[in-house]
């Protein structure tokens, strides 16, 4: 039988995170589960309704990874023998804007959380399965032209955003820990995910709401840039296998094997949206369509290669574009209580900077 885990989940509020806190509470009951979250902008409590309440004994701390000595109780308390880290800054936009907060919480943070589990770990040296699960972006490869192979675990790191450059440094100390001390670390890198509790400045949320509200559809550009889409309940049984079955010490790389040009996934939400939602301003909704000044350093296109995961563990989405985005456009459909509240005047303000031509 399986032995329960004491797990430690960072940026649990955010979205992958809280996708992942719902995925483990329901495929492991028995496990106990700490989330510990700062709630920025881009945390919400309500990402967990009902899960504090269920049978697992899930806990929510509200504070920040760069604080050690909170860090050190909470590992110490908890029992923790296995952390799995989203919290980080996530917004490519934002960090072209002001980068601090990038630098600060995504490397100081990991490194904090790395320096405060290897002194944990040492002193404890038992019989336990410790794991340390670093979540992190196939952003941190750089851009490719349209006929590159896609990215592999051994491309070699080239961020072009304050964003990616600090995940990519805060990669380099997860594998430096454990090169140097041997801490039972893992690596992921993803490609862009979608799905559920979203928040809206990321491209498809936006586009569902600005859809609803009937204002402009921005797209960078000419809009020909490509990415890698995964549906984020795929990506949360991805790193289920790669915390129960991955090699210590490994990267891998989890993508959806859903590459789609920026104009053709705005075009599909467009025709989604016309089908699926009762009654929209403006028909049909591709009229919203605007093309906006290019993000400075926007890279061309990512594409993952996900050999590794397929072959070593067994994973594969089970999602297409297609599916994922019909369950998407649903979700955002049957919960605008979730993402009205969102849109506040802080919101508006940051969506005036980014998008100064709409
Ligand atoms: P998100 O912005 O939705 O959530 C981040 C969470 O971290 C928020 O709940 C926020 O409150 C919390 N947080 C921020 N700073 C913190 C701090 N100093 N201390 C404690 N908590 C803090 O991000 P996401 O999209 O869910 O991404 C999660 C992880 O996955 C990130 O590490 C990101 O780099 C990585 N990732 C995301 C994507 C994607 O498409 N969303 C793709 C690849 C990798």
């Amino acid at each position: 039988a399986r032995t329960p885990r004491k797990v430690l989940i960072t940026g649990g509020a955010g979205f992958i995170g809280s996708n992942f806190v719902h995925h483990w509470c329901a495929a492991y009951p028995q496990d106990r589960v700490v989330v510990l979250d700062a709630l920025t902008y881009a945390g919400n409590r309500r990402n967990l309704a009902g899960l504090e309440t269920s049978v697992n004994k899930l806990r929510f701390v509200q504070g920040d990874i760069c604080d050690r000595l909170l860090v050190d109780a909470l590992l110490q308390a908890g029992a923790i023998d296995t952390i799995v880290h989203f919290a980080a800054e996530s917004h490519v936009d934002r960090s072209i804007l002001e980068p601090d907060a990038f630098i600060r919480t995504n490397i100081v943070g990991t490194f904090t959380l790395l320096e405060a589990f290897h002194q944990y770990w040492k002193a404890n040296q038992k019989p336990i399965d410790y794991r340390f699960l670093h979540i992190s972006t196939d952003e941190v490869y750089g851009s490719l032209e349209p006929n590159d192979p896609a990215f592999t675990e051994t491309t070699p790191f080239a961020p072009n955003s304050p964003y990616s450059a600090s995940k990519a440094g805060s990669d380099h100390l997860v594998r430096a820990y454990y090169h140097t001390y041997g801490l039972p670390t893992l690596i992921t890198n993803c490609s862009n995910n979608y799905g559920p509790y979203h928040f809206p400045e990321k491209l498809i949320p936006l586009i569902c709401i600005n859809i609803l509200m009937g204002k402009p559809l921005p797209v960078y550009g000419d809009g020909q840039n490509i990415r890698d889409w995964l549906f984020v309940a795929d990506h949360c049984r991805a790193l289920d296998a790669v915390i129960h079955q991955g090699k210590l010490g490994e990267t891998y790389n989890i993508g959806g094997n859903n590459e789609v040009k920026n104009i053709d996934l705005v075009h599909m939400l467009c025709d989604l949206m016309e089908e699926l939602a009762p009654e929209l301003p403006v028909r049909p909704c591709r009229r919203l369509i605007t093309f906006v000044k290019d993000r400075p350093g926007h890279d061309r296109r990512y594409a993952i290669d996900a050999t590794k995961i397929t072959t070593e563990l067994g994973w594969t989405p089970r999602e297409t574009i297609a599916s994922g985005l019909r369950q998407t456009v649903q979700w955002y459909l049957a919960h605008p209580d979730w993402w009205q509240p969102l849109l506040s005047s802080q919101y508006q303000t940051y969506y005036q900077r980014v998008y100064t031509s709409v």
